[in-house]
């Protein structure tokens, strides 16, 4: 018997005021998963995160994506938040001005069901020995965790990542890849990311969709992109 997938993207269809950028994007996770959408620049990886996420952009023409089995097209984003989904946005997005505690303090008093500020950090040893910085005054890395630590404080059921391990530097992505499988492993979280660094995706999750021309191209495992370097070449330019 089929189980509902925590998240599945039917015949999406979506675009900007400029043209369309995705045709009939179809992808469904389950439960427990770890899975990433692969592409090369332009693919349309952004704009398939945007329209699951609720972005403003791009508009969605058709199709739809559900959690749970229901259609999230539309919500705003504190009930996406309600319903257990966590957003770890491109190019981290914490707060400048806000010291470590109060980034992940913003996140905790917006989340109706939050972990404590410790428990949201004790993943992160690296933020708890820098509480009262500024984000404005931590590495990329460092904003990363924090970007992860604020989604983790609502204590999500599907966390979504866009470009996690983009413009860090190479042990930062190592570290990154680390924090986001024990999330998944040892949390249970159902995590989904689109990401440009082919070799980071590979590490840390086995199931992967490719993007080409905003159009699912494969479904593909790690194994596969790792022995065919026609298809890597084709559709990941690397
Ligand atoms: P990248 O890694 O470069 O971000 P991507 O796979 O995420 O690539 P998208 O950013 O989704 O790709 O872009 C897909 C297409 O949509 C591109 O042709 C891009 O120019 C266009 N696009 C993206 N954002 C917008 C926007 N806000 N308005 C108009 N067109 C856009």
């Amino acid at each position: 018997e089929p189980t509902t997938p925590l998240l599945e993207i039917d015949g999406l269809e979506a675009g900007y005021e400029t043209g369309q950028v995705l045709f009939d994007v179809d992808l469904a996770i389950d439960e427990g998963e770890l899975v990433s959408l692969l592409g090369r620049n332009g693919a349309g990886k952004t704009t398939t995160m945007h329209a699951i996420m609720g972005a403003d952009e791009p508009a969605v023409l058709g199709g739809d994506v559900r959690y749970r089995g229901e259609s999230i097209v539309g919500w705003p984003s504190h009930r996406r938040a309600n319903a257990g989904i966590a957003i770890v946005p491109e190019k981290r997005r914490c707060f400048p001005r806000l010291s470590v505690v109060e980034n992940v303090r913003l996140a905790i008093n917006h989340a109706e069901n939050p972990l404590g500020l410790d428990e949201a950090l004790a993943f992160f040893p690296e933020l708890d020995d820098m509480r009262r910085k500024e984000a404005r005054n931590m590495s990329g890395g460092e904003q990363q965790m924090l970007a992860i630590a604020r989604a983790l404080a609502a204590n999500p059921d599907l966390m979504l990542l866009d470009e996690p391990f983009e413009g860090l530097a190479p042990y930062i992505v190592r570290r990154i890849e680390d924090i986001v499988a024990d999330i998944n492993a040892e949390q249970g979280i159902t995590v989904f990311f689109v990401e440009q660094n082919v070799a980071a995706a590979l590490a840390i999750a086995d199931r992967h969709y490719v993007l080409d021309e905003g159009r699912i191209v494969d479904e593909v495992t790690s194994q596969r992109i790792r022995e065919d370097a026609e298809f890597r070449q084709r559709y990941l330019g690397v």
